[in-house]
């Protein structure tokens, strides 16, 4: 949307959350990202999917809304996340299915019945692995570094004995410009409970964002901001108490008191986002072949 709107478009976004980027960030960045869509000219539509887009002569000419009103268009934008095709891994016997292929700390991918194999790697956007900081839940992440980090591992523990291989533990990070904004996050904003604006406020447009989780930081966002974001990675790394203790300088605008993060549940959400918490292995029900 800001892309179209900085070169003059009309733009309507359909979205079936609650606002934008809230799968990824959470309530209160969301509805930062719904203010600012709406005060730059986007008709954004939240609570509500497309049900059609309508073409005449193979050409595009509109789209239906599931609360019924319609739009006339010339382009359709669709961005509904990714999923990963491991179609061709159906046969294999692993922990394969359409959210990647779970695998250890060390890359080593599990077959399907949870068994580590110690001959098929996995690494970057098709890799399902769990995370210690995060309480070992099995992440998926769509991040390059995070790709070229991860087969840096994988490569070592490929030619290394069981006691020499390394666990993959990348503080997962991503950034976005949205409208002049630079919103950068480390962590995982989902892996939340709450959240409290550590830094400035969402009124100014600039501010740090942080996270926690059973009282502990787990992730931190920062709006135009980012210098501080080295400092909450090693929050995060430390499993420091949440929430974190005031800083020296920059103090909250608002009250700095936590509120709930207000991550919607995954199943309820269009979109995925960059970083998904994708659960337990393996990624998909089994029936169970006993051997006698
Ligand atoms: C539109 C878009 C924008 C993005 N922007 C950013 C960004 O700004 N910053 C960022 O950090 N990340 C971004 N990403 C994510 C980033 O591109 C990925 O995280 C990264 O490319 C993952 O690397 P990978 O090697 O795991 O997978 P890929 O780069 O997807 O490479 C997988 C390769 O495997 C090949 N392949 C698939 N099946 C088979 C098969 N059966 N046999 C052989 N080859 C096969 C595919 O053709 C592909 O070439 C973006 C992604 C998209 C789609």
């Amino acid at each position: 949307a800001p892309a179209c709107r900085e070169r003059g478009f009309e733009v309507t976004v359909a979205e079936r959350g609650p606002s934008p980027l809230v799968g990824a960030l959470g309530g209160a960045l969301g509805s930062l990202a719904a203010t600012l869509q709406r005060a730059h000219g986007v008709d954004l539509r939240c609570g509500v999917t497309v049900t059609a887009l309508k073409g005449s002569k193979g050409r595009l000419t509109g789209a239906e809304f599931s609360d019924g009103s319609r739009i006339e268009a010339d382009i359709a934008v669709v961005a509904l996340g990714a999923v990963r095709n491991t179609e061709w891994l159906a046969d294999a016997g692993l922990a394969a299915g359409p959210r990647g292929v779970a695998c250890d700390a060390g890359c080593r991918a599990f077959n399907m019945y949870g068994i580590v194999t110690d001959d098929v790697f996995v690494a970057g956007d098709v890799a399902r692995f769990p995370h210690p900081l995060f309480e070992y839940q099995i992440l998926a992440l769509e991040h390059w570094g995070n790709a070229v980090a991860q087969a840096e591992v994988a490569a070592h523990n490929m030619v290394s004995p069981g006691p020499r291989r390394r666990p993959h533990l990348t503080v997962p990070a991503f950034w976005s410009s949205q409208f002049g904004l630079n919103i950068k996050s480390v962590g995982v904003p989902t892996f939340s409970d709450q959240v409290v604006i550590a830094q400035g406020s969402l009124r100014e447009r600039r501010l740090v964002a942080v996270y926690g989780y059973r009282g502990r930081v787990t992730a931190a966002v920062s709006v135009n901001r980012a210098k501080w974001l080295e400092h909450y990675q090693g929050l995060i790394e430390t499993a420091a108490p949440f929430p974190p203790a005031p800083g020296a300088s920059d103090p909250p605008n608002g009250s700095g008191v936590p509120v709930p993060s207000d991550v919607p549940s995954p199943q309820t959400l269009s979109h995925g986002p960059t970083v998904a918490l994708t659960g337990h292995l393996p990624d998909r029900r089994l029936t169970l072949v006993r051997h006698d």
